[in-house]
């Protein structure tokens, strides 16, 4: 069955033409589409007949947003998705959103996978291996529905939900398509961010791809050997290696590199790793977000204070590095990527009868 959520606008018009109708109503099933259409049945422009062929045919393949946790302070909302197209119809089918209001507009934070191979050891979405890609349908899925159930329009995307993006560059690739055709939702590409652990060959790919999204590189240590320790897509693309990448990639796109910096307690937040921060980052055109790592139990690492990460953002900022703290949206809520998808695992295995009330009272 074809799944024509995540199809251009001109593959739905061919898609049309194979079904015997004229192009125009590939066009009117992508509109449609576009504004969140779920089912064929809402699209009441096309006749009966077509929509009961789509109905055998074809099928929109997004995800569900099965539960959500509002942050009542800042309004954040972390959202967990199933995918419409389960490959076992068990939570291990499940995603992650995270729904953020800014003063200049509302953001979402997708996933780009369903768990992830990196194995970086202070992170949730690892804890549970990998299960899948998400295709471009499923990741504007998270997009529709995010606005279906906040009921507010999402114009930026940063790509830093569970999941390693270069590990699944053509379905991202064709996602920020969608995202930017001027006959979808038009979203300027500066107003997307990739966020990757550091794959060089897609940090090249994108480069090429699209100069003017933004790239977020997460760096976490400033030593090989302590950052293999954590981050093990370190062992093959080593601390060197990617710091010269980085500087290709604003060679190239003269666009600044974004650096995360999650602030782990007593690992890597001390005054030497602050010196070796501005000795190996001076001079290159980046900013250096700081965060302190939103605690996940399994994993034994703890966030450094707010105090501690606002010190070192001056002293890095006093070297010449631009280094913000981010803004601690939705802690109260299991913000950190996978965490939500933990507790509902946990939370199933105790009470997977309840489920789908669950569910129904959620959302
Ligand atoms: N795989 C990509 C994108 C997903 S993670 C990447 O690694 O960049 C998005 C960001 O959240 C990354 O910087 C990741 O290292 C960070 N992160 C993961 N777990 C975290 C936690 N518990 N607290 C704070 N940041 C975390």
């Amino acid at each position: 069955m074809k799944n024509l959520l995540g199809m251009t606008m001109e593959e739905l018009k061919l898609f049309a033409v194979e079904m015997g109708e004229k192009p125009f109503r590939g066009k009117q099933i992508y509109n449609w589409l576009n504004q969140g259409a779920r089912s064929f049945d809402e699209m009441t422009n096309l006749p009966k007949t077509l929509r009961e062929k789509l109905k055998a045919e074809a099928q929109i393949g997004g995800c569900r947003a099965i539960r959500m946790q509002e942050d009542k302070g800042d309004g954040t909302c972390k959202i967990l998705f199933e995918a419409d197209t389960p490959a076992s119809g068990t939570p291990a089918d499940t995603f992650e959103g995270v729904f953020m209001r800014y003063s200049y507009g509302n953001s979402l934070c997708v996933s780009s996978q369903i768990g992830c191979k990196m194995g970086c050891k202070f992170c949730a979405s690892a804890l549970g291996g990998f299960v899948r890609n998400l295709d471009a349908g499923e990741m504007l899925g998270q997009v529709l529905e995010a606005e279906r159930v906040t009921g507010c329009t999402i114009s930026r995307i940063v790509i830093m939900g569970m999941g390693e993006p270069f590990d699944n560059y053509e379905n991202v690739a064709k996602f920020l398509r969608l995202l930017h055709a001027e006959e979808g939702r038009n979203m300027s590409w500066r107003n997307m961010t990739v966020s990757t652990s550091g794959l060089i060959p897609g940090i090249q790919r994108f480069a090429e791809d699209f100069p003017q999204v933004n790239l977020a590189i997460s760096l976490h240590r400033l030593t090989n050997e302590g950052r293999s320790r954590i981050m093990p897509v370190n062992q093959k693309y080593s601390l060197g290696q990617l710091l010269e990448a980085a500087r290709d990639y604003t060679d190239k796109t003269h666009r600044r590199i974004t650096f995360e910096y999650a602030l782990i307690e007593g690992e890597n937040d001390t005054d030497k790793d602050v010196e070796l921060m501005i000795k190996k980052l001076g001079g290159m055109l980046c900013h250096v977000n700081l965060i302190p790592l939103n605690k996940v139990d399994e994993t034994g690492f703890s966030g450094s204070s707010r105090k501690r990460a606002h010190e070192i953002a001056e002293r890095l900022e006093n070297a010449g590095i631009p280094a913000t703290v981010r803004r601690q949206l939705g802690s109260e809520i299991d913000g950190a990527c996978g965490q939500l998808r933990l507790r509902q695992q946990a939370t199933e295995a105790h009470t997977s009868k309840r489920r789908s009330a669950e569910h129904s009272d959620q959302i």
